[in-house]
């Protein structure tokens, strides 16, 4: 397939070190330049290449036009033994993210559950690192998503934009073994899945957009506007919508990642917007209502992951739908694909590349000899 033809494989150190730079030059510490870099490369290295480095031109734009704060520390407005307000105060998602992640790990593993409203956030990017940092502890977590300021995604049966693409992430841990990791854009793909095919990378499918005619659609222009011969790939210029997945019942999630994520967390739903003209420019901010449960508080830990495990292999075990198919739990492409990229590096569309090496070479940044 041509879109494919003009892609590479560059290796993890190299594309980290690149990105690090980039962020360092940007204006963010050497701590963060490296967390940034390496949480960007990770979602490349699950298989998710629409919240990895593909965003990096992105990310420089908003720190350079003040919209997200480098080197951010959260305010907690209000937290008890079991629940926390976090404020994420726009630092970078990679930053404040796993800040108010650590809390909400630090509360469960004392009291059994724990809730965290998150605010505020930068793009927090793929949302299974933050089920992975709660799992690496021995918490199951549970995440509504919304990004406010975001607003990309049309309802079941309607043509118009209303929610954001707002992810909803489950995590499973097990003893010695990778989690077990649903995570998902309630979109019928992830608005960077639209950014990725965009730039020559995987085709979206056919039916994920839709125009305002009711026209469904998987031309990235659709959401995009003309991007011919442009790096500008800018949600605001196009006049279609992606579609919620599943039908009413994703439609459904959606709606609830937007009253919990958004409305509950103080981080303001997809929209209305209502805060004047400069919230115009684009200033997504991500909202994320977490819970944290440790499995020892609701029986015995063992139990349950022996449960898990006799579970896991009885899904697995379904006779496959088709000759030479499998039944994969959630987390497993991940880890396979894991497995792959960290061995035989990253795929990179050379228009990503480009897009990256622009945004590299405006702060002075060389970009590596491949
Ligand atoms: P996706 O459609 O690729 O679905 C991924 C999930 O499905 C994973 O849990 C995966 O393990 C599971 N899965 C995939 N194939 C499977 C199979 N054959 N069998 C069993 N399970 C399988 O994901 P997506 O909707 O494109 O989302 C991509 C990423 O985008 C996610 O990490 C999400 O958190 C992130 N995202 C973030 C934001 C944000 O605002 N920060 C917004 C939207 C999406």
């Amino acid at each position: 397939m041509a879109a494919d033809v003009d892609q590479f494989r560059i290796p993890v150190p190299a594309l980290t070190s690149f990105v690090t730079s980039i962020f360092a030059k940007a204006g963010c510490s050497p701590a963060e330049s490296d967390r940034v870099a390496r949480y960007l490369v990770a979602a490349n290295l699950t298989g998710h290449d629409s919240h990895g480095v593909v965003r990096v031109p992105r990310y420089v734009d908003l720190i350079a036009e003040g919209a997200v704060v480098v080197d951010q520390t959260v305010a907690i407005p209000f937290e008890n033994d079991s629940m926390a307000v976090v404020d994420g105060r726009m630092g970078l998602g990679q930053t404040v993210g796993p800040q108010a992640v650590e809390l909400g790990i630090r509360k469960a593993l004392a009291s059994g559950v724990a809730v965290v409203a998150l605010r505020n956030a930068g793009h927090i990017g793929r949302v299974g690192d933050w089920a992975e940092m709660a799992a690496a502890k021995g918490l199951i977590s549970i995440h509504f998503v919304n990004g406010h300021g975001s607003v990309l995604v049309a309802p079941f049966g309607g043509a118009e934009r209303r929610f954001s693409t707002a992810p909803f992430c489950v995590g499973v841990p097990r003893t010695g073994k990778p989690p077990v990791v649903l995570d998902f854009a309630t979109s019928l793909v992830a608005e960077g899945k639209v950014l990725v095919a965009s730039n020559g990378g995987k085709p979206v499918p056919p039916d994920a957009m839709i125009g305002p005619d009711g026209q469904l659609s998987g031309d990235p222009t659709t959401l995009y506007g003309p991007i011919e011969g442009t790096h500008r790939r800018d949600p605001r210029f196009g006049l279609g919508a992606i579609r919620a997945f599943g039908e009413h019942k994703g439609s459904g999630l959606a709606l609830m990642c937007e009253l919990l994520g958004g409305a509950l967390t103080g981080n303001g739903t997809a929209g209305p917007l209502t805060e004047g003209p400069k919230d115009k420019v684009r200033r997504m901010r991500n909202g994320m209502l977490s819970v944290y449960l440790a499995p020892r508080f609701f029986g015995s830990a063992e139990e349950f992951e022996a449960a898990t495990a006799v579970y896991l292999d009885f899904v697995k075990s379904s006779k496959p739908a088709r000759a030479g198919g499998e039944v994969l739990v959630p987390g497993e492409p991940e880890q396979r694909q894991r497995a792959d990229r960290t061995a035989n590096g990253v795929p990179m569309p050379r228009t990503t590349w480009d897009s990256i090496v622009a945004a590299a070479t405006k702060l002075g940044v060389p970009a590596p000899a491949l």
